[in-house]
């Protein structure tokens, strides 16, 4: 049932709500065109007009893996809320936002995209075609290199942090190092 929703039949379009049948995640176009290529992904809403790309997954599913998401964020966004235009299920072709799928994909189209999938997919396919993802801070959150410093860590060694987080880390875990030497 998870993944039962199909959209209206037709080629119209409608504004629904996010987070009632599906919630979004949003990625450039030109992210959206490598997963159509290189992978087996679920069917995609491409919107050249905006250069964007929207896939749907069902409600709360980027939560199930919050790193996952959380390394994109710089291009990539979820979107749990609000109001979005979406393509019937026979708008495969523009003006406007239309469902594209991958070359050679069979059978009917399943609307929503299992979240796990799609984030293991649009990792490499954010590396190719956006740049580098960040890594995990000690906080858990993403920084990217061009952001971080250098910050000590509790065994003592230096990793790349949130500035806040390295000086925090620093002034924390020098003290306790040093402690720990001379005890
Ligand atoms: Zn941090």
């Amino acid at each position: 049932m998870t993944y039962a929703w199909t959209p209206p039949p037709g080629t119209g379009h409608s504004l629904l709500p996010i987070g009632h049948h599906f919630d979004l995640v949003q990625a450039p176009l030109t992210t959206g065109m490598h997963l159509l290529r290189d992978t087996f992904c679920d069917a995609m809403i491409a919107n050249p007009e905006t250069g964007h790309c929207t896939w749907l997954i069902p409600v709360g599913h980027a939560k199930r893996s919050p790193w996952s998401y959380a390394r994109l964020t710089r291009y990539v966004q979820v979107a749990t809320s609000g109001q979005a235009l979406i393509p019937h299920t026979d708008r495969t072709a523009g003006p406007g936002p239309h469902w594209v799928r991958p070359a050679g994909a069979q059978g009917s189209p399943r609307y929503l995209a299992c979240a796990i999938t799609l984030a293991g997919d649009l990792a490499p396919a954010t590396l190719t075609t956006c740049g580098p993802l960040p890594i995990r801070c000690v906080c858990g959150g993403p920084v990217y290199r061009d952001e971080a410093t250098p910050g000590t860590e509790t065994d003592g060694s230096e990793y790349l942090m949130h500035p806040a987080c390295a000086q925090q880390a620093t002034a924390t875990n020098t003290a306790r190092v040093g402690g720990r030497r001379r005890a």
